[in-house]
């Protein structure tokens, strides 16, 4: 069988919708949008596609919401703010690289049901959103959205037994899911029972707030209390704050990329630093790969701390001779005459003199199609750089994740298309050197068995039926159901 070329080209294309998303809460504080909005600013790299937050006066009082398409600074402005106020908010910023990046997906959504009203905000992707949603239309469910957060808020609007929990219905979720919920009298968090995503309850003013990361909490001067238990649903209201644990419990299969590039440096995930996770990434990889260089250079910024511990560990000089322009934007229009890696060369500027004539190793923390990789030694290379051996702070990508986190089907996966050596020959650098699963989860300072690794060892931690979820796909495409007005549609929510 002939070997798939590596994929050459900067455009992603449209897949089913992921939700690499940021999630805030806060339950009794007089200034809860405001909150919500700083807490909001913090958590910006998880999702810039959209934002939202859904707020409330007290028990009983009703929901405001504002939702918008972009960053946090250009959804609200002080008006937005004023009018959402508040004791009670939550908040959520989405990321999606799909064809579903319209307004009507932006979260949080937010009924009126026979039960109250009910707002959700959900970071994660749930495995089984096909089939649980083809059962709910079948069962007489009309959708107002692609996205499979909101088979939550259907789930939770049916009737219920009196003797019933009405939070039994989360049973029927699987797959990963940090979830943030509004009520008529209470704000709930909860974890899936495998923890995939993070979520932390911290405290301010004697309020208490829940946040995809701990970096919100130093925004708001919030005190940090723990984090969320896999499985564990915290329910917030006016008596205080309590838990239940509805799900069977599982092993926690915590996103190790979370630590590798998603999370904030400045976060702490499992009381560990992720700054100090990375540059330990750092380290270990230059043990593994050690090299005789000049200079250490990273890929800003997500492989600046790696590079500091690789550079640390060999005694190289580190220098940042790429220059990240900021303020390029998701929205930034590619010139149909310019070079195909026009895109990756925008973002980054090279500074010659910090590696003319010099052995460089260029630290990135991850390989996904290999676009960014081989356009940085193209520019290492034009700049007069003698040698570039290009070292990866995280094992080989080999697998896509179903569980929240955007990664394209495998066959534009560079690592699962090619051996090392083609890789190398792809990007054009002089060595290549991944860091192994031992050494990523030494780094991390925990055991194996903590974490979920399927993108990198192929094991899933929960069953994912694709071939059942593209036909489900394929056939709510064919259908003219979905409104695209998205004027019309917020005024649903
Ligand atoms: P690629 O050019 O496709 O190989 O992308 C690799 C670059 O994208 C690296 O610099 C990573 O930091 C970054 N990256 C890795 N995973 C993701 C993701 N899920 N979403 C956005 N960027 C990512």
């Amino acid at each position: 069988m002939q070997r798939a070329q590596p994929p050459t080209t900067v455009l992603q294309t449209p897949h089913t919708p992921s939700h690499e998303c940021g999630v805030f809460a806060v339950f009794g504080h007089p200034e809860a949008a405001s909150l919500t909005y700083y807490g909001l600013f913090a958590l910006q790299h998880r999702g810039q596609e959209s934002a939202g937050i859904v707020s409330c006066a007290g028990s009983h009082a009703p929901f405001k919401a504002h939702r918008g398409m972009g960053l946090v600074s250009q959804v609200f402005a002080a008006k937005e703010l004023e009018m959402l106020g508040g004791t009670r908010a939550i908040g959520h910023v989405r990321y999606s690289t799909t064809g579903s990046s319209t307004l009507r997906n932006a979260q949080p959504f937010s009924v009126e049901t026979a039960r109250g009203q009910i707002a959700v905000a959900h970071n994660g992707n749930l495995v089984n959103a096909a089939a649980l949603r083809t059962e709910l239309e079948q069962e007489g469910s009309i959708f107002q959205t692609t996205a499979d957060s909101e088979i939550l808020l259907h789930l939770l609007a049916r009737p219920v037994m009196k003797q019933q929990n009405p939070l039994a219905c989360l049973r029927r979720l699987e797959g990963a899911f940090s979830i943030v919920l509004m009520g008529e009298k209470e704000i709930i968090g909860l974890r899936d029972p495998y923890g995939f995503r993070p979520l932390a309850l911290g405290k301010v003013d004697g309020a208490y707030v829940l946040a995809s990361e701990t970096c919100a909490f130093d925004l708001i001067k919030a005190e940090f209390i723990r984090e969320i238990e896999p499985g564990e649903v915290v329910i917030i209201d006016q008596n205080g704050i309590r838990s239940e644990f509805p799900f069977a419990v599982q092993n926690s299969a915590f996103c190790i990329f979370e630590y590798v590039y998603f999370a904030r440096p400045d976060s702490k995930l499992h009381g560990q630093g992720v700054k100090s996770v990375r540059v330990r990434m750092g380290r270990e990889l230059a043990r593994l790969h050690p090299v005789e260089a000049d200079v250490v250079i990273p890929v800003p910024d997500s492989g600046i701390y790696a590079a500091m511990g690789f550079a640390e560990e060999l005694k190289i000089p580190f220098d940042m001779a790429f220059v990240r322009n900021h303020y390029i934007g998701r929205t930034f229009i590619q010139p149909s005459q310019r070079s195909r890696d026009f895109n990756v060369r925008v973002k980054l500027n090279l500074i010659e003199e910090a590696v003319k004539g010099k052995r460089v190793v260029v630290v990135d923390d991850s390989i996904v199609r290999g676009t960014t990789a081989r356009a940085r030694v193209i520019n290492l290379r034009e700049a007069g750089a003698k040698e570039v051996h290009m070292r990866i702070s995280c094992p080989p990508h080999k697998n896509p994740c179903h569980y929240g986190i955007d990664f394209p089907d495998p066959e534009k996966l560079l690592a699962n298309q090619c051996t090392m050596e083609e890789i190398r020959k792809y990007l054009g650098a002089d060595s290549i050197g991944y860091l192994s699963i031992e050494g990523m989860l030494a780094a991390t300072g925990g055991t194996g068995s903590r974490f979920c690794l399927a993108c990198f060892n192929g094991e899933y931690p929960v069953r994912y039926d694709a071939a059942f979820d593209k036909l489900i796909m394929e056939k709510q495409q064919k259908r003219p159901g979905l409104m695209d007005d998205d004027s019309a549609q917020q005024k649903l929510f």
